[in-house]
């Protein structure tokens, strides 16, 4: 039987999620809020294969990197979690993760180029989206979930978004409280609203609210909508989203524009974007300037190359690209994105671009099988990478450079393991486009050998 027991510990490494890394006995143990060089009394509290859990109680010796969290909730909040970290230390870890993951799953060897980092890395955030639901008393709160559970901590504001995004949902919880409209459960098929959503343009500073509804029953809809149009001017279209699967994806397929238009407008590298409900569209826009820009200078276009863009969203990264390209072809498997990104193609007036709604990899193995040529190919996978059939696509028509944007390293380490006997490793750029989080984001630069 497992019996909790305390050590003394140095932290030594990190662990995907920022959690601190002690070794004992050869073993190791993962430690939330403990930093690099730190030492700690440390309660082991479970053993699993291979490494254990422990708490941190004692600090020992204080990292010179440690600072007070912003945020009042951090300690129980799942929505950050390095926090505890200076922004020069978040920079160290995401770089060293890239680094390490490149070495240890791909086992390449290159130079990682410096993270760029954000100047100002709080209220970055353009997107919004939390549960609903109810405290121990049944009032209505809204907010992320608590580290490792799905209990929600009711919110008004978070450093990480952007303010009057922040407000919005603030008002909606007000009126939602104010008209007795529930949030739901889906297992006791009870109650109304599920999760909120909240995009701002950057550009235009015009909001889009989704309410993702149980049903598609909205009591009191005119009072509320009327409210919080009065409330927040900036607000260009209300949407509602039906989602009645007990699963913890947060959007249905069925929708109902209730206000203006069912789309907001950004702009991005000069061009302008539309997006709707159901789109990706990246939530830093700052920081994806630079992303994008990073992409166009890694692919190095002319107006001779053929480009593909492969997880294409709504038309981002190929229509910049179709600025200077001969012509480019875009990927993507959500219907709502495909069709903003051929609306985007004429906002722009930008003729030699196609989008085609179909899965990446099974798309790009019918090009490879009809032995379709093309120059450049952008990826921007979601987090579990390209996986196998698309990268053995790519292997088998060989474009002469591949621009890689990931948001996972471990994928990203994985896909470039099985390209790597094929293409070499040119560049490797990390851009921080989530601070105070773990997630690392990455661009690489592949050229054919
Ligand atoms: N490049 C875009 C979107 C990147 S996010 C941008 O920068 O905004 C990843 C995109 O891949 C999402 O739009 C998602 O809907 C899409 N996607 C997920 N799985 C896919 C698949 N199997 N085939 C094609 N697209 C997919």
């Amino acid at each position: 039987m497992f019996v909790e027991r305390k050590i003394v510990g140095r932290c030594v490494d990190y662990a995907h999620d920022g959690r601190g890394v002690v070794k004992h006995e050869g073993i190791p143990i993962f430690v939330e809020n403990l930093l690099m060089g730190e030492e700690a009394e440390i309660l082991i509290t479970e053993r699993k294969k291979g490494f254990s859990l422990g708490r941190r109680l004692k600090l020992l010796t204080v990292s010179s990197e440690r600072i007070k969290p912003t945020c009042e909730i951090y300690k129980f909040c799942g929505g950050c979690q390095l926090q505890h970290m200076t922004y020069a230390e978040q920079l160290r870890f995401k770089q060293t993760r890239v680094e390490e993951v490149l070495k240890r799953i791909a086992e390449i060897d290159v130079e990682v180029e410096p993270i760029i980092g954000m100047q100002n890395p709080w209220r970055y955030r353009h997107k919004v989206q939390v549960p609903f639901g109810t405290n121990p008393e049944g009032k209505l709160i809204a907010g992320f979930y608590q580290k490792g559970t799905h209990q929600i901590i009711d919110m008004e504001k978070s450093y990480i978004e952007d303010e009057e995004a922040d407000r919005v949902l603030v008002t909606l919880k007000k009126l939602c409280k104010q008209l007795n409209i529930e949030p739901a459960d889906v297992i006791q098929r009870k109650g109304v609203i599920r999760y909120v959503l909240i995009r701002k343009s950057r550009a235009r500073q015009e909001l889009m609210v989704v309410l993702i509804t149980r049903t598609g029953y909205l009591p009191k809809k005119q009072l509320l909508l009327e409210a919080l149009l009065t409330a927040h001017p900036n607000i260009r279209t209300i949407v509602l989203n039906v989602n009645s699967a007990v699963t913890n994806v947060v959007l249905g397929e069925e929708e109902h524009i209730l206000f203006g238009p069912g789309f907001i407008e950004d702009e991005l590298n000069g061009l302008r974007f539309r997006i709707s409900a159901k789109s990706f569209f990246q939530v830093n826009p700052e920081q994806t300037e630079i992303l994008y820009q990073t992409a166009m200078d890694y692919a190095n276009l002319s107006n001779q190359t053929v480009a593909f863009d492969a997880y294409c969203g709504v038309g981002t990264i190929g229509l910049i690209a179709a600025k200077q390209a001969k012509s480019v072809i875009g990927v993507e498997v959500v219907p709502a994105a495909v069709k903003d990104a051929r609306i985007n193609a004429e906002l722009n007036q930008i003729r030699n671009i196609q989008f085609f709604c179909d899965d990446a990899a099974q798309f790009m193995v019918k090009m490879a099988s009809r032995k379709e040529k093309v120059d450049v190919v952008f990826v921007d996978p979601p987090r579990n990478g390209c996986g196998a059939s698309l990268i053995q696509s790519l292997i088998t028509m060989k474009p002469s450079r591949i621009v890689y944007i990931s948001c996972e390293p471990s994928s990203l380490a994985r896909d470039l393991k099985l390209l790597k006997e094929v293409y070499k490793v040119e560049k490797v750029q990390p851009v921080d486009m989530f601070p105070q989080t773990y997630h690392v984001e990455s661009i690489t630069l592949l050229s054919l050998k």
